[in-house]
């Protein structure tokens, strides 16, 4: 390409944004869908026409693992091998790529055609393993559909044709055209019930802003994120907080392995998570609404945008909305770009200003000083569904559903070595034995409660119930068969939070590695009975020194697993033979001296 196009097409994206560095993200994924990457001349192009410095830019390029200053392939296969894909048989599959292509992981084709990568979770772990190719996701795949699949792209280069068959509900809009399944296993009354479009808008705006928050605190809905604090309270915080315009950010950017349920919501019920926006940015004063929605749910955009217009048209958004004068909102999609640290609020803040995903300190809270600057209400997918039905209904309908802390219903992503994985709605307080029975869990001796960040429980904790005050979650839930290992889980998930660390605290950058070699060195028989306590006394440090939710949460698997696993651990520590450490490593130790004499020896019978 010569320098002329690509100056030109910068400066057309760049003003398309108008040259505004906070639409940074918007800017370097439109670059990098036209030129392929966003190259070092593209760094210093979009430097000079947003007014910023090329570091800047540079660091926004560097920070998200869907972004490159470097050509890939025109077809990037991002295979996920998060533990459920693993052992679903991702292995196999990501050997028959490799093969097939020709390149190692990390790897692109001479020819320019193809990257092989390997990504974290893409939210289908209940259709396990899966790949992204480009935005396109491929699911159920096996060896033999992965060298088809290659086979198919080296005669046609069209990943969308890949998708023989469709799935079911807007899977297969034709805005969508996707072979994902929704999985909705079992509905409940509160997000997966009819609604119409616009009624709980219709009675909010019957009410005061001030009203709509009671209701909203009267309901006792609780954020269903994980944390639980409730929202009504935030609102409230965020309505009265000083400072002008306010926003109303959807964390649409669901990274934890396991977890999926928010793509179900985001693919049948995006119009109630809509008009759950359009309720908060009524009570709340805000004007500008942003979903974010996480990169690997890209292909979702356009229908998304769709809907966004439809409630346009229908004077759901925009200005004077039902004739209200005075009440104008409207919600825009911010990408993400592959951050699994841009799922907590402050990252997730950071991103939509068009930085590098890292997190803030607080306080000041995102309610008094959020998104640039400004007083900000951050809620999830399920939180503003929950919004919209409680309106709609009643507030006293939605308390009187669920247990005694816990108000309503919860959506669990239920996934691993069950019969059914899928997506399941209960009321809070349902016990994890009911749900392992539901989704035909036989013999299960571990369940992932919350996903990595959450704990690992075992058949003693069966009969605990979900919600707030006993066993808290967000939703993910991966269930462990006998023959799985509790402590490699436990690696593979400090692993996942190693690579995830946006590195700028020690002790979650080097904690999350020390962790994941102490694991390593266990699961090789080099463990010691003291290692143990020094396992347990790093992963509180980390837990109390990281400055934000990754690096707090980072040690649960290690902590969890050591409370509820402990005999599994007491199998893989040896007691001290006088005179010889079993964590020493003597083989390792002398293999590179051992080379030496190898190659010395090599050297002079040649001579
Ligand atoms: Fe970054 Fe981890 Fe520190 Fe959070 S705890 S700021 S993810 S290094």
């Amino acid at each position: 390409m010569r320098m002329n196009d690509l100056a030109v097409g910068i400066r057309e994206i760049c003003a398309s944004f108008d040259d505004d560095r906070t639409r940074m993200m918007d800017i370097v994924q439109t670059v990098q869908a036209q030129f392929g990457c966003v190259s070092s001349e593209a760094l210093d192009l979009i430097a000079a026409a947003t007014g910023v410095h090329r570091v800047e830019v540079e660091s926004v390029v560097s920070f998200y693992s869907f972004l490159s200053n470097r050509p890939k392939g025109r077809i990037v296969i991002r295979l996920c091998d998060d533990i459920v894909d693993e052992m679903s048989g991702m292995r196999p599959v990501a050997e028959a790529f490799s093969e097939a292509l020709g390149i190692p992981f990390g790897g692109t084709t001479p020819d320019g055609q193809f990257s092989l990568e390997y990504t974290a979770c893409i939210g289908l772990s209940d259709q396990a393993p899966a790949a992204l190719v480009n935005d396109v996701p491929v699911t159920y795949l096996s060896s033999d559909k992965a060298r088809e699949i290659v086979a198919q792209l080296r005669k046609h280069g069209d990943p969308r044709r890949l998708v023989h068959r469709l799935g079911d509900g807007n899977n297969a809009h034709p805005l969508v055209r996707s072979m994902v399944h929704n999985s909705i296993r079992s509905k409940g009354p509160v997000v997966f019930a009819p609604f119409e479009s616009g009624s709980a808008l219709r009675k909010a705006t019957a009410m005061s802003p001030v009203e709509v928050i009671r209701d909203i605190k009267t309901s006792r809905l609780r954020g269903r994120g994980g944390a639980g604090f409730p929202t009504g309270l935030k609102w409230e915080f965020t309505r009265a907080a000083e400072g002008e315009p306010k926003y109303v950010i959807c964390n649409a950017d669901e990274g934890e392995p396991g977890t999926f349920k928010d793509r179900v919501i985001l693919t049948e019920f995006a119009d109630l998570l809509f008009e759950g926006m359009t309720i908060a940015g009524y009570a709340m004063g805000a004007k500008n609404g942003i979903l974010y929605l996480r990169g690997e749910y890209a292909y979702l955009r356009a229908l998304l945008e769709h809907l966004l217009e439809e409630r346009r048209r229908k004077n759901l958004l925009g200005a004077k909305i039902l004739g209200h004068a005075g009440f104008d909102f409207d919600i825009r999609i911010q990408m993400g770009a592959g951050a699994y640290v841009c799922g907590e609020e402050t990252s997730l803040i950071s991103s939509c200003e068009g930085l590098r995903g890292d997190p803030k300190n607080r306080p000041p809270f995102p309610a008094q000083r959020g998104y640039l600057g400004k007083p900000t209400c951050v809620n999830n997918v399920e939180t503003f569904c929950c919004v919209a039905r409680i309106l709609d209904q009643s507030p006293g309908w939605f308390a009187q559903i669920g247990s005694r802390q816990s108000a309503g219903t919860k959506l669990f992503s239920v996934s691993g070595d069950v019969a059914s994985p899928g997506v399941y709605e209960y009321p809070f307080g349902v016990t994890l034995r009911k749900v392992l029975e539901d989704v035909g869990a036989e013999s299960p001796t571990a369940v992932q409660i919350g996903g990595p960040s959450g704990q690992m429980v075992g058949p003693a904790d069966f009969d605990r119930t979900i919600c707030f005050d006993d066993l808290a979650t967000g939703g993910s839930m991966i269930v462990f068969g006998a023959e799985r290992d509790p402590i490699y889980v436990a690696k593979r998930f400090v692993e996942f939070f190693a690579h995830e660390s946006c590195g700028y605290c020690t002790p979650c950058r080097v904690g999350t590695v020390l962790m994941r070699k102490k694991l390593e060195a266990l699961l090789a028989g080099r463990g010691e009975a003291d290692d143990l306590s020094y396992l347990e006394d790093l992963a509180r440090t980390v837990k109390f020194a990281s400055r934000c939710g990754l690096g707090q949460t980072a040690p649960n698997p290690v902590l969890s697993t050591l409370k509820n696993f402990r005999d599994a651990y007491d199998k893989l520590v040896r007691p001290r033979v006088e005179g010889r450490r079993p964590s020493f490593d003597l083989a390792a130790a002398t293999a590179e001296a051992e080379a030496i004499v190898r190659a010395q020896a090599g050297a002079a019978a040649a001579y």
